[in-house]
């Protein structure tokens, strides 16, 4: 079925509470035991806890076409109604609804209205070379980056990453240089306890988003063991020979088991149309999945490119695709750095070098200011 039609089909019905409504109190407690009396519906309760403010939702599901919104609207407690496809109904964007969603973790918010950078290794490969990437994004003004631990790679014969021996070193070298996040792809739930046993022996120097490589975007027992766990945000990269709906739909299971906060990464889709290039650049996408859905949206240059070629004029094209992403409303950018990319144990040569930083985040900061003109302009009418 086309996406267009799916997205059409009426199912659940989501009541969006007054913000910050206390739960122990009367009007929560009269509104759920109206909804307990309706028949054929069940209700899930989800809670964002904001810096800011809690919001509450209450997703109905079942016979809720019998239900009008109007008067569900009238119900105590109750901000907003709105009905859902079946399809991503958590992290979906509702129809009519333009609110802002974000989350924050570990002090850092990711939403569909900022832009984080990303920068740091595929692959840990030494201590040295994480400190000196990690002091190289600290004199940049970063607190987030990549380190990848656990590496799934195509042969069993190549450098699978060093994998939860190096967690205590990299944690504590991100609290030394102020990083408050980084991205670390896991391939099995143990690593998740891995890392949570890492950060609580190393007293919670930094924090960890958890990816989800595209090799792993329909591993659904994966996905849904990081769907329960809440400590940990998550970076779910789109699959690189499935469709967007697919891929939108796996990363729902991430929500439907309660975690929400999901980015969802464009890393470019295995095909040789896109040759030269590793994969073809989907970026294009950015604004679609921005529209059909409320997660922040993640670009990853290095896999999509793969490799250090430029223009001409000297510009690579990881800046360039980098600045297309970026000009269509990209939230973050994942992107590989490395110290010495000759030695490098994952994906040397398509490795940004450290001295390019400065060059990079420069780039970054005019393709957005770009972005934010571009957005002005059309607020304008
Ligand atoms: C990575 O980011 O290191 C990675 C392996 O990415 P992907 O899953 O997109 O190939
Ligand atoms: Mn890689």
């Amino acid at each position: 079925m086309a996406l267009t039609v799916i997205l059409r089909a009426i199912g659940a019905m989501i009541l969006i509470l007054t913000p910050d409504i206390d739960i122990a109190g009367d009007d929560y407690r009269r509104l759920m035991d109206h909804l307990s009396h309706l028949p054929n519906i069940k209700t899930r309760i989800h809670q964002e806890i904001g810096t800011q403010q809690t919001l509450t939702e209450v997703y109905l599901v079942g016979d809720t076409a019998a239900l009008a919104v109007a008067a569900m609207e009238q119900l105590p407690g109750v901000d907003r109604v709105v009905r859902v496809s079946e399809e991503y109904r958590i992290l979906g964007r509702h129809r009519d609804d333009k609110r802002a969603t974000y989350f924050d973790y570990n002090g850092v918010r990711f939403g569909q209205d900022n832009l984080h950078v990303f920068a740091g290794l595929c692959a840990v490969n030494s201590p040295e070379h994480v400190e000196a990437m990690m002091k190289a994004l600290k004199d940049n003004g970063q607190v987030c980056t990549r380190m990848g631990a656990y590496k799934p790679r195509t042969s069993p014969y190549s450098f699978q990453g060093y994998g939860k021996a190096c967690l205590p070193y990299v944690f504590e070298l991100a609290g030394k240089y102020g990083i408050r996040v980084i991205a670390m792809e896991v391939t099995h739930e143990a690593h998740v306890a891995e890392i949570h046993e890492a950060l609580e022996q190393t007293g919670h120097p930094t924090g960890v988003m958890l990816q989800i490589g595209t090799r792993n975007t329909q591993n659904f027992e994966l996905l849904k063991s990081v769907g329960r766990q809440r400590e940990f945000p998550v970076l779910f990269k789109r699959g690189f020979g499935i469709t967007l709906e697919e891929s939108l739909n796996a990363a729902e299971y991430l929500a439907s088991e309660g975690n929400r906060k999901v980015v969802f990464g464009l890393r470019g889709m295995k095909t040789n149309m896109g040759d030269p290039h590793r994969n073809f650049v989907d970026f294009a996408h950015v604004p679609v999945v921005k529209r059909l859905t409320r997660m922040p949206v993640c670009i990853d240059p290095s896999h999509s490119v793969g490799s250090r070629e430029s223009d001409p004029d000297g510009i690579l094209d990881v800046f360039h695709v980098t600045a297309q992403g970026v000009i269509a409303g990209a939230n973050m950018i994942l992107v590989d750095f490395h110290p010495d990319p000759s030695h490098a144990l994952v994906d040397g040569p398509q490795a940004l070098l450290l001295e390019e930083l400065p060059l990079f985040l420069e780039d970054v900061r005019i393709a957005r200011e770009a972005y934010e003109k571009r957005l002005a302009l059309i607020n304008l009418l």
